[in-house]
């Protein structure tokens, strides 16, 4: 086989041969440049219409990127064709390794989408020498293809959160089908508007099979679902009650803890320094964390009680049967109560008016990471992306990271 064969084969540019090799520069910035003629062929066949064309109708040579080949950034020179259809008029030549109009080889464009899953944009463009708008607009289209539409039948249970897309002031709405572990729908806003469309989507017969949803209390979300989906089950996520707790309760405990001690320095230095300790989840703190816990909680009581009503608040999600859990909620409700700690006071009363969204937990008892889940994940992937400002992009980014499990 001679060089330019080897590499024809090599290359897998089907239909085309090389017809000129060229290496441009050295070491970092070697670049090979494969000039591509199209092998005599048979028969043009029109990607229209199918049909055969009588003859090639203009030539054009085409600068497209592929992988690099060993050490040397690749450029092909392509000499693309356009055949004379009887049927269509002109049309360019269908390639199994290059779209339409890309600038790249589909494989060069699979090995981009690839990265960009775990890298940041200016990453993949920096490796593999492409601009940020173009490794941008090929992940996007890679996105697009691999999310495709969503279906939206049998659907009887969803969950939906809102995340922020600016530093807390702007918002963004997610909804999701936990068992499958699929982002049905993302858009912008977190009022019941931002969810109309969706219920548009699932039309009347859709929205009347929905038996649960699952959302945080707070949301503008009830509304909207009690006027579609009257017949459904509101339920409240765990996640987000422990959420409320922690800001509502313990860190507000916290910062009166700390008042109340301004004059003795050490003990209000050590509450000060506590945030993360109080707010972790208490499994997961050991060693010498779970001393320094233990000292402080030993040394403030109202910081001892709302961490431990919050731990067995938390229990409230593992109840199957709705009566075992109603009995529980009256046996906490009374603890936070009678604690007198007027931020779980207030919390324990406010969180009274919710109560039949978190018993109905027990009718419709998901897994009640799934929202956790999808909540961190979004913060990943923004934060990989340096923020995205074409939202468009950041919700196919979602949605391409869930994109369910086949029931
Ligand atoms: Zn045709």
């Amino acid at each position: 086989m001679s060089q330019p064969d080897l590499i024809s084969y090599a290359g897998g540019w089907e239909g085309y041969r090389v017809a000129k090799t060229t290496t441009i520069g050295t070491g970092k910035e070697k670049e090979l440049q494969i000039e591509l003629v199209p092998l005599p062929q048979q028969s043009l066949q029109c990607p229209t219409c199918g049909g055969r064309c009588i003859r090639v109708h203009e030539t054009t040579t085409r600068i497209i990127r592929d992988l690099p080949i060993l050490d040397a950034r690749t450029k092909l020179l392509v000499h693309r064709r356009r055949f004379r259809c009887p049927q269509c008029g002109p049309v360019l030549e269908a390639l199994s390794w290059l779209g339409k109009y890309a600038r790249v080889t589909n494989r060069l464009a699979d090995s981009v989408a690839k990265l960009c899953n775990v890298l940041s944009i200016k990453h993949v463009a920096n490796f593999f020498c492409l601009s940020w708008d173009q490794v941008k607009e090929i992940d996007k289209r890679s996105l697009t293809e691999r999310v495709g539409s969503v279906d939206l039948s049998d659907i009887d249970i969803i969950g939906m959160d809102e995340f922020a897309l600016q530093k807390g002031h702007r918002y963004a709405t997610v909804i999701v089908e936990p068992h499958r572990r699929q982002v049905l729908y993302v858009a912008k806003g977190r009022g019941r508007e931002s969810i109309r469309p969706f219920f548009d989507d699932l039309g009347l017969d859709g929205c009347s099979q929905l038996k649960a949803v699952v959302m945080d209390m707070n949301g503008a979300f009830e509304e909207e679902v009690k006027a579609r989906c009257p017949q459904a089950a509101i339920v409240y996520d765990l996640f987000h009650v422990v959420a409320k707790y922690s800001r509502e309760v313990i860190s507000r405990v916290r910062n009166a803890e700390a008042n109340r001690l301004k004059d003795d320095k050490k003990a209000r230095k050590v509450i000060q320094t506590s945030r993360w300790l109080l707010l972790r989840n208490s499994r997961n703190v050991r060693g010498d964390d779970m001393l320094r816990l233990q000292e402080l909680l030993d040394a403030n009581k109202p910081l001892f009680t709302v961490y431990v009503l919050k731990d067995e608040l938390k229990q409230l999600w593992r109840f199957k049967c709705r009566e075992e859990a109603e009995l529980f909620w009256e046996h906490w409700f009374s603890k936070a109560i009678s604690s007198k700690i007027p931020q779980l006071v207030l919390f324990a009363q406010r969180l009274q008016g919710y109560i039949q969204g978190i018993l109905n937990h027990c009718l419709w008892p998901l897994h009640t990471g799934i929202l956790e889940g999808i909540n961190n994940k979004i913060k990943v992937i923004k934060r990989v992306a340096y923020g995205y400002r074409d939202h468009d992009y950041f919700f196919l980014k979602i949605r391409a990271a869930f994109p369910g499990i086949p029931g």
